[in-house]
């Protein structure tokens, strides 16, 4: 789930508006990070969200009165670029843990956001982390691998998840990097963000033995974003289309136009209900492995 920020008006996933366990903030983490209050900005979005799956939501009540609405101006390219760069940072090994290189990326992105004109940045994570004044090499060589080593997992893996088989381009370490700096091909596998940020510091053999004791819902999960696609696509373009009868055709009743916008609604509204459910499976395996987990650490204490 992708959500929008109400300062940056930035699109990222949602981990970035998750301030705790069950919260859900109006504002990215980046912007957080600027000193803004979570208290001073409304996000309807966040909002529906935290009371569908029955969250906190930390923000302006919608329709509360709001002082000047301050955001951030930035135009459409320079908000795509941005978020995609976030995007490739978000992807690499460790980098949900490593606050500290996080913090260092968040204020970098903040002294682009505020002069964007100074430097061009392309969304391609290397060069635009150099040209950002990112230490490179230091995050590259610690934490991660050169590009060729990940370019070659992600495609020797066919972009899927080792773990629980979806959409993946995360390359991670089967045993912590922090424990045994082992950067060898056998100790990498290819994990969905999801099962990477799921895993976290869990041991490799364990993580894998308990997704494999629940091969339905798996197969569940697979299904729902499978589907979640294809209505997409399917709602992609019939948005498409929409934005063209309506260059061609400045009538608002135009019938075909409201066959369109109610055709519209209608997958809006599947979307939502698939979604919905999704989200609620992939909290069941995330309560399931977190449960063995914890029990597991008990385990090794004894
Ligand atoms: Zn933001
Ligand atoms: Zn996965």
């Amino acid at each position: 789930m992708r959500l929008k920020c109400q300062y940056c008006r930035l699109t990222l996933d949602q981990q970035h508006f998750i301030l705790a366990d069950k919260q859900l903030t109006s504002i990215c983490d980046i912007c957080q990070v600027r000193g803004l209050q979570l208290g001073d900005f409304e996000n309807t979005q966040t909002r529906a969200l935290a009371t569908v799956r029955q969250w906190v939501y930390l923000g302006l009540p919608t329709g509360a009165p709001q002082q000047s609405k301050q955001r951030l101006s930035l135009n459409k390219s320079q908000k795509k670029r941005c978020a995609s760069l976030i995007d490739a940072f978000d992807a690499l090994t460790g980098s949900w843990q490593n606050t500290k290189m996080r913090r260092d990326f968040y204020r970098r992105i903040i002294a682009w956001q505020d002069q964007p004109a100074a430097t061009v940045i392309t969304g391609n994570l290397p060069n635009d982390l150099a040209k950002l004044g990112f230490d490179v090499d230091r995050l590259f060589d610690k934490n991660t691998l050169d590009y060729t080593t990940r370019a070659y997992i992600r495609e020797k893996f066919h972009h899927q998840c080792q773990y629980c088989g979806r959409y993946g381009d995360s390359v991670d370490h089967k045993d912590r990097v922090t424990l045994s700096d082992d950067n060898r091909l056998e100790n990498l596998t290819l994990a969905c963000r999801e099962c990477n940020k799921l895993k976290g510091s869990m041991p490799y053999q364990q993580f894998w033995q308990w997704n494999q004791e629940i091969p339905a819902t798996l197969a569940q999960l697979r299904d729902y974003e499978k589907t979640l696609q294809r209505l997409n696509v399917q709602q992609k373009t019939y948005q498409n289309r929409l934005a063209v009868q309506r260059h061609l055709n400045a009538e608002i009743r135009d019938p075909q136009l409201v066959a369109l916008r109610k055709q519209i609604k209608l997958f809006q509204g599947l979307i939502d209900g698939e979604d919905s459910d999704y989200q609620k499976l992939i909290q069941t395996r995330h309560d399931y492995i977190i449960s063995h987990y914890e029990t597991w650490q008990l385990e090794q204490k004894e």
